[in-house]
Formats: C-alpha cells, structure tokens, sequence
C-alpha cells in the first residue's frame, strides 16, 4: 500500500482518542492522508496521554474546540454519547465539513446525531469491522483496517463525491468499502457481531458460576472454546451496553433464532442423533472455510486470532 500523493482531508478531528480513533491516527499518518489531526478526549487522562504518545498534531480539552476549521469529523466515542457529542459541536462545525462516525450501530447513531447537524454539513455514518478487544489511545495501530470492511451508510441526497472522498480515505487506510442502508446494516450486525458477543458474555457468565464449584480448574483447562469467548467477553463493557441498548429489536430477533436452535440442538444429544449433529457441524464448518477463503481471518492454528480481529 503506497502513501497517498495528497492528503484526502486538510484537517481531521477525530472526537474521542481510544482504539478507533487512535488507529486511524496511526493509518493516517502511514499513509499521508490527512494534513492535520486534531483530537479530543472526554478525560485529562486521555488527552495527556495522548499529547505524551503524540498520537494527533493538536489535543483540545472541547469536542468544541477540536472540530473548529475541520473538513473532516470522526465521532469515536461509544453509541450512547454520540448524540451529545453532536449537539455540542453542531454550532462550531465548519461549512461544507464531512461528518462520520464509527459506532457499532448506525440506525440509533443517525437518530442521535443527525437532528443536531446544521445543513451546511454533510452527515455519512460510517462503521469499521475492525476492532480488538482493547481499549484506550494506546490500544490504536496503523495496520487495523487493513483487509477489513469499512461499511459507509449514506442517507438519501448525500452528493457522490462527498461519500467518494469518505471512501477513498477508507480505502487509503487499507479497508474495503461497501455501502449499504442502516436498516440493513443494523441486521447483518446483530448476526455476525452483536449476537455472538452476547453469547460470549453469556458462556463466560456461565463459567463464572461453575467456578464457584470447580475452583480455579475453568482458568488451568481453558485453551479450548472457552478461551475464545474469554476474549470476545473482555470487550469495552461501555461500548457493548450501548450496542445492545440501541440494536435492540435486530438482536433480540437473532437471539430468538439463536435460541430454537440450541433447543433443536439439546434435542438431537438427548435424542443420541449422531446423524443431525454431524450433518449440522459439516455445514457450519463450511462458513468458517468461507470466511478464511474471503481473507476475513486465517487458518493458522492460533485459536482463531490474528493480529486484527473483525469485530463490532
Ligand atoms: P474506546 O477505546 O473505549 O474509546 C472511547 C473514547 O470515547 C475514549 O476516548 C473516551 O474518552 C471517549 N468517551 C467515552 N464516553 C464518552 C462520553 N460519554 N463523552 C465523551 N467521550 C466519551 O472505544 P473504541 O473501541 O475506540 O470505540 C469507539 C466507537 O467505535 C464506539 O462507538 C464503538 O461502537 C465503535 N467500534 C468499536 C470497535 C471495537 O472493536 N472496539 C469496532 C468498530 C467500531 P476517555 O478515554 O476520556 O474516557
């Protein structure tokens, strides 16, 4: 991946200085695609850190401050705060500016964000599936995007070049870029993300409960399955709130399925039918050869994680 010939954007502001924003700091200045970062950080702690690690050109201690004269604005804080993030920097905005965010769900973020937004701007949400379990402004690195989707979700009348621009800073971070509707996006997620984190939660849950019976054998003999889900369940519990608070009906409905499957599963064990079980595990091992085969993850014998793990 070559740097970019000129910068996409002249100024950034990414709003919120954790494992989002700060990888694309990190992919920006890899690559040459912004003239300027700026940043904002809801805590001290944050923003010194930050400064200290010189993850952006300038830190201000406002969203307010940080989006003054920017042609591009990232809202990287969780789901729950983007909508007072917006009404706080809407005044402050700069004509003709891009605004975008990165949230796990976007029918909830549209809803929160876009009253605010005054007409001179252009509001594309946006959403990377990209992410570690990981937090913070030192949890960021450069190569996140690379090879990931980097879903946009323009609203009707967004101008072309406007999402082209998005796209090719995206693409210039090394992701590929689809463009589908909220809706729609709400519901893949629930499926390939929000679910299966739920379920994370849940075994990890289960465990801790067993334990209390078993001592510390869970921890000594967790290098199967159950590390896996470790990992999955150590996910910013902020953020993971917010998720399920605001995709609310597209999880419940995917849980529900999730739920009479499990129920024809335990069937078919009580019931000794070998047959369903190994025909059911055939197909499922087919999606995961799907998936290496698509480059979304590797073969390689590391428990399923790589460097970069699509996620959220
Ligand atoms: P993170 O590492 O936890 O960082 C969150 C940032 O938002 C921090 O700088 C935090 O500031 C700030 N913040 C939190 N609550 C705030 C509030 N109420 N008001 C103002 N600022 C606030 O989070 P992240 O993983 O980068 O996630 C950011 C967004 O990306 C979320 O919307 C998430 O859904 C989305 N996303 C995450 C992943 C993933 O795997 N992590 C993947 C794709 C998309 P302080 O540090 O000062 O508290």
């Amino acid at each position: 991946m070559a740097k970019a010939e000129a910068p996409v954007f002249n100024r950034v502001a990414l709003i919120g200085l954790g494992l989002i924003a700060s990888s694309m700091a990190h992919a920006m200045r890899w690559k040459g695609l912004a003239g300027e970062i700026t940043g904002h950080a809801r805590s001290a702690e944050t923003r010194a850190t930050a400064t200290e690690i010189g993850l952006v050109d300038r830190v201000f201690e406002t969203a307010a401050e940080a989006v003054k004269g920017a042609d591009l604005v990232v809202l990287c804080v969780p789901v729950g705060a983007m909508g007072a993030i917006a009404a706080e920097i809407a005044p402050h905005l700069a004509a003709g500016a891009i605004i975008t965010d990165v949230g796990s769900v976007k029918q909830a973020v549209i809803a929160e964000v876009a009253p605010h937004l005054p007409d001179t701007v252009l509001f594309i949400p946006g959403h990377p599936l990209a992410g570690t379990e990981h937090s913070g402004p030192r949890s960021g690195f450069a190569t996140l995007f690379v090879n990931r989707w980097w879903i946009l979700c323009p609203v009707e009348g967004t101008p072309p070049e406007a999402t082209a621009k998005l796209r090719a800073l995206c693409e210039g971070m090394g992701a590929n870029v689809d463009e589908m509707d909220a809706p729609h996006h709400d519901v893949v997620l629930a499926v390939t993300s929000h679910t299966p984190h739920l379920i994370a939660y849940t075994m990890v849950g289960v465990a801790d409960h067993v334990r209390r019976v078993s001592q510390s054998e869970i921890i000594k003999y967790s290098a199967s399955g159950f590390r896996d889900f470790t990992r999955i369940a150590a996910s910013d519990p902020v953020m993971w709130r917010d998720v399920f608070l605001t995709n609310k009906e597209a999880t419940l409905d995917i849980l529900g399925r999730f739920t009479e499957e499990l129920f024809v599963l335990q069937r078919a064990i009580r019931m000794g039918d070998g047959a369903y079980l190994q025909e059911y595990f055939t197909r499922t091992r087919a999606i995961r050869r799907s998936i290496i085969e698509a480059g979304q993850d590797t073969a390689a014998p590391n428990f399923g994680r790589g460097v970069s793990e699509p996620d959220a």
